[in-house]
């Protein structure tokens, strides 16, 4: 955490605000501890602050991420489940700095980070970004949780395991599932709605849980003012979970114009996470992809682009996600290039920044260069309004980064 009494002035900043979409030209931003408490012209004065001048740069919300695993180190999820949890925090350590130098300043984790994780980031002990977490994510028996192999019978259920999914069945176990999460200061509740490529056992266009249970891990997170994120690739698992008031579907590569008025509907968000399906095709088995899941990428692989464009034309809220594993984590800022096949460099910042902060109920703390706000800065050389691979390409364009008001790398003097 920064202390309150160290203040950074930035001057001469060209302000790009995703809000109204433009820069805004010459201002000044004081950062106060972690927070930005002025945002002005040029009268915006401090006595003791360290000034930072940005002429003839940009000056951004730091991006968020809303669908990472930390801790999926590996692409074998399975055997993650089996490895040191301590060696686990150990690597995904190494994950979280590599996002806080891609930009990223907030990433929502959707299966595997836990308090413990968070904590460490927020004390500093460990570098990276403002981790939102969920814990385990709610699987039933043979769903995309459930990384046992057809002849394996015993699961290890000891929650210390770094396994990403916990396996639950029937309304009861749901419910007592959802609220050990929230017990253990879960920010969403993650279910698996849907099959998916990780998955030994499943097929990627099943529809998981009954409409009973998805329903039950609802009302609990909503009963904590929580709200529950569901993976679904098919329509019929999409519909199935916006049905039953799941906030946010994640991947819905397969769906199609059925889902669409359900999203606006009810006002649910769509995070589609295209770069992981190119990154696994080319190199998931070099990660420790099994062939068994390598094989099911390409059932997803082509479609997304598609079902992005299908919600894009309808403004659906579209958040900003990647879900890479292992060391493909370095692929995270990929997203941004596919996207541009669709969407217009605006609407990707969008996504990444204030589409991002209502997905995670943070608006006005994260996404936006306003006074108080975190203070989580980007400077990048070049306007990423008007080339999306300003963003994409950091060791070219990105200056600084700023974290909770703390600058965590800069080649500004
Ligand atoms: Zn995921």
């Amino acid at each position: 955490m920064a202390d309150s009494n160290v203040q950074v002035l930035f001057r001469n900043a060209s302000v790009l605000d995703p809000e109204r979409g433009e820069l805004i030209l010459d201002r000044s931003v004081l950062v106060a501890g972690d927070t930005i408490v002025e945002v002005g012209g040029a009268d915006v004065r401090s006595q003791n602050a360290r000034v930072i001048d940005v002429r003839g740069m940009v000056l951004m919300p730091g991006l968020i991420d809303c669908h990472v695993h930390v801790t999926a180190v590996t692409a074998d999820l399975a055997s993650l489940a089996e490895w040191s949890p301590a060696y686990v925090t150990a690597r995904s350590g190494r994950v979280l700095a590599g996002m806080l130098q891609r930009g990223f300043t907030t990433v929502r984790d959707v299966a595997g980070a836990d308090f413990g994780l968070a904590a460490a980031v927020d004390e500093g002990y460990l570098e990276g970004p403002r981790l939102i977490f969920g814990g385990k994510a709610l699987s039933q028996t043979g769903g995309h949780g459930d990384w046992r192999s057809r002849g394996r019978t015993v699961s290890d259920t000891c929650y210390c395991c770094p396994s990403m999914g916990v396996i639950c069945d029937g309304v009861s176990e749901v419910r007592r599932a959802a609220r050990e999460e929230i017990r253990r200061g879960a920010q969403h509740i993650k279910l698996m709605l849907s099959g998916g490529v990780a998955s030994p056992t499943d097929r990627v266009d099943s529809t998981q849980f009954s409409l009973e249970e998805i329903r039950a891990a609802v009302e609990e997170a909503e009963a904590a003012h929580l709200y529950v994120t569901g993976h679904a690739y098919t329509s019929a698992a999409i519909n199935r979970g916006l049905e039953c008031g799941v906030r946010s579907i994640e991947h819905g590569n397969l769906m199609d114009e059925s889902s669409v008025g359900l999203f606006k509907a009810k006002a649910a968000f769509y995070v589609p996470t295209l770069a992981t399906y190119s990154a696994l095709a080319a190199r998931g088995t070099a990660f420790g992809l099994p062939e068994h899941s390598h094989k099911k990428v390409f059932d997803v692989l082509d479609a997304g682009l598609h079902a992005l464009e299908l919600a894009h034309r309808a403004a659906v809220p579209i958040a900003y996600g990647t879900d890479l594993l292992g060391g493909m984590h370095e692929d995270q800022l990929t997203e941004f290039s596919i996207r541009s096949q669709v969407q217009k460099p605006l609407d990707i910042i969008r996504s990444a920044t204030t589409v991002a902060a209502q997905l995670l109920k943070m608006e006005g703390k994260v996404g936006a260069v306003c006074s108080g706000s975190f203070a989580d800065l980007l400077v990048v050389a070049g306007n990423p309004l008007e080339d999306i691979g300003i963003l994409s390409s950091p060791e070219k364009h990105l200056r600084l980064v700023m974290a909770r008001g703390r600058i965590t790398s800069s080649s500004i003097n």
